[in-house]
């Protein structure tokens, strides 16, 4: 399994991934199996801090995303958007189907102990700045940082983390790069 694998707006997930993906399950969500080990490592560490953070989206199959973003897609056309605008503005914050690190098992969408969707504020919360400090040490990385949006074409996102193995997440962290720059800078030695 590649870790440092980049899916984003120009790169799907690989040929064959899909059926090569080992999925484990957490908070009655699954992942694969060893950013599932990571993360459940990572969130009990958090538990015994006194921080309890809930999964709100990890694995998502593509037929999933794809109704994701239709469903997105026509609310903004319902909000008086037309269909090209509404593509634009979704896209801030949604990939397309086979587009998104959630359809590699790789991220999980995190939130406090009782949210049902993601939050905007959660950036202010005790669980995303345990997750800020912490996430780190257990191959988890702030996916779509501030001022780094004209790189990754992602809107800030406080709660998406990524999983890409603790080697490169505590360059990454301690670098201030993001992944597509970490990449761009460092592939070849972690490659
Ligand atoms: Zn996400």
């Amino acid at each position: 399994m590649d870790y440092l694998i980049l899916i984003d707006k120009f790169n799907p997930l690989p040929e064959g991934y899909e059926q090569k993906l080992c999925l484990s399950e957490i908070q009655g969500r699954l992942l694969e199996a060893q950013a599932c080990c990571q993360c459940k490592m990572m969130l009990e560490r958090a538990k015994a801090d006194g921080v309890d953070i809930k999964i709100i989206s990890a694995y998502r199959t593509i037929e999933y995303q794809q109704r994701l973003w239709k469903q997105s897609v026509n609310q903004k056309m319902l909000e008086g958007y037309s269909k090209a605008q509404a593509e634009t503005e979704v896209a801030k914050t949604l990939a397309k189907a086979g587009h998104s690190e959630h359809n590699a098992g790789l991220a999980v969408d995190f939130g406090t102990e009782y949210a049902t969707d993601v939050e905007d504020d959660f950036y202010k919360s005790k669980q995303a700045k345990w997750l800020c400090k912490n996430a780190k040490n257990y191959g988890y990385i702030l996916r779509y940082p501030r001022l780094k949006e004209h790189i990754t074409g992602i809107s800030y996102e406080p709660w998406h983390y990524r999983y890409v193995g603790t080697e490169a997440a505590l360059f990454i962290k301690q670098s201030g790069l993001c992944l597509e720059e970490f990449l761009h800078f460092y592939s070849e030695k972690y490659i």
